[in-house]
């Protein structure tokens, strides 16, 4: 595609993808066990589920429609809220937030499957054709929104809805940001992803605009243009390259960061045959998912390794409980010091640590023939170094809590913004971002 061209199709994805060989990990409803589990829902008052969520969905309602078999209505509910709640209803990680505080959890009883019953409204809308948005009045207003992410997504989707122009650059090829190429498959696949986004720009009016990064690069569209072209600009670019070790023999062949591979193995085919042992450097979420995925893609033996101990894992105990059943085993205290092999990487030199990630002068040799570190992403931040206004804190860009930075007109949203969290509030806070620039826009009036 040529980098001027304007496009709201979607891009072909590859038949043979590695990600096509999962399987969904939590199965989605019928309707008889949704109706029997939304019946169960005590519709509570104030709440704590909806609290819970960040989006703020009126959970209540929504399951209340389920179970009176209203399943038009109860769908409306979640998207007016969320406009990825397809998407939400498979990724959210539900045992931390809405599920994590239904109130059933404090009766011994297991609580309500919100993002199951979630899933079985939005997948009938998406598959009925059901439209319940259209755009707003022309209000001969513009807003460039850099990155097609989740965050500029909803964003552009409300900002449709005003009446505003919305042009987005992305410098992929492909949309959705991670929400497409970064989660889980046994979680949701690209296509589902994909999917989700053709039924949003629907609303029609959204301009993308592919395989354009904005900023000071070569060949980039620079963000005086970017400015100059538009009447507000919201940043949606979420977070950089996975950060490296920085030992020796991280440039051997075999060694990746698993953003990387993930992205590799979400769009595209894989020979993996030639691994018979892979390791995961690190303890966060990215660790565990690609632990789980190297598994599924058949690795017949997987260790995480971390420098930590197991009950200090940023990651979520969920999941890493059901790597540990998937077969996955761990290295605790285990710091790389230098990946050894001859042109291909063939084991990881170690320092053993102690509980308080202090060297014990123990060292050891891990085998491993590939190596994906998932220690963090960079940020990306410095893209808009000198830019008059824009503050940065280690690398975020820095805002209200409605998203505006201090450049007036100029808004951000999603990973950029908060360091990294989930789709759920990175699509919170494009709408608030959204509603906030609809409010500069008409203040601003001309
Ligand atoms: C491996 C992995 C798994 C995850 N799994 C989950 C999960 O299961 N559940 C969950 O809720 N969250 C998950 N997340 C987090 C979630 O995906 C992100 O929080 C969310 O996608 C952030 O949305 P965003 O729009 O801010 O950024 P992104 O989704 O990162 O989108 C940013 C977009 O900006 C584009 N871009 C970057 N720089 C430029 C530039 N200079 N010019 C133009 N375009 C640019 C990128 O190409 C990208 O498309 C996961 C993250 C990772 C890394
Ligand atoms: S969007 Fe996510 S957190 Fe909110 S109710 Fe749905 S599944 Fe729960």
């Amino acid at each position: 595609m040529s980098k001027s061209e304007s496009t709201s199709a979607q891009p072909v994805l590859q038949s043979d993808r590695a990600e096509s060989v999962f399987k969904d990990f939590k199965p989605p409803y019928d309707e008889g066990h949704a109706v029997v589990e939304a019946s169960r829902c005590l519709f509570c008052d104030e709440p704590p589920c909806q609290q819970a969520c960040p989006t703020s969905i009126d959970i209540p309602q929504f399951i209340r429609k389920i179970a009176t078999g209203n399943i038009k209505g109860s769908a409306r509910t979640i998207f007016d809220a969320n406009i990825l709640g397809m998407s939400c209803a498979r990724v959210c990680p539900v045992e931390v937030l809405c599920v994590g505080d239904c109130v059933y959890n404090h009766m011994g009883q297991p609580p309500i499957q919100i993002g199951k019953l979630q899933r079985y409204a939005t997948d009938i809308a998406l598959a009925e054709g059901w439209q319940f948005f259209e755009a707003g009045p022309d209000t001969g207003k513009s807003v460039g929104l850099v990155g097609a992410g989740p965050a500029s997504i909803a964003a552009a989707h409300q900002l449709r809805r005003a009446g505003h122009a919305v042009t987005i650059y992305d410098k992929r090829d492909v949309i959705g940001g991670l929400n497409t190429w970064g989660v889980a498959p046994y979680k949701m696949k690209a296509e589902a992803a994909l999917e989700e986004l053709e039924w949003v720009l629907r609303i029609g009016g959204i301009d993308i605009q592919l395989g354009i990064g904005v900023g000071p690069g070569e060949g980039d569209l620079p963000f005086e243009e970017l400015e100059a072209r538009h009447d507000a600009v919201f940043l949606g670019f979420g977070l950089g390259e996975d950060s490296s070790l920085e030992v020796p023999g991280q440039d051997l062949e075999g060694v990746h960061g698993a953003v990387d591979f993930i992205e590799c193995m979400k769009l595209g085919a894989l020979d993996l045959g030639w691994v018979k042992r892979a390791a995961v450097v690190g303890g966060g979420n990215t660790a565990i998912d690609a632990v789980r995925e190297l598994k599924g893609l058949g690795i017949p033996e997987v260790v995480l390794v971390y420098r930590g101990q197991e009950a200090g894992m940023s990651g979520y105990q969920h999941e890493w409980k059901a790597a540990k059943v998937e077969g996955v085993t761990a290295s605790w205290g285990s710091q790389p010091l230098a990946f050894l092999g001859a042109g291909r990487v063939q084991s990881i030199h170690c320092a053993r640590l102690d509980e308080n990630k202090k060297a014990t002068g123990d060292m050891f040799t891990l085998g491993a023939d590939l190596v994906l570190l998932a220690i963090g992403q960079g940020k990306l931040g410095e893209l808009l170094g000198g830019i008059e206004g824009i503050a940065l804190e280690r690398g975020k860009v820095v805002t209200d809590a409605d998203g505006a930075t201090g450049r007036p007109g100029w808004y951000a949203g999603g990973d950029c913004r908060n360091g990294g969290k989930e789709v759920v509030n990175a699509v919170d806070e494009g709408k608030r971002a959204a509603l906030a620039i609809d409010a500069y826009l008409r203040n601003k009036g001309g």
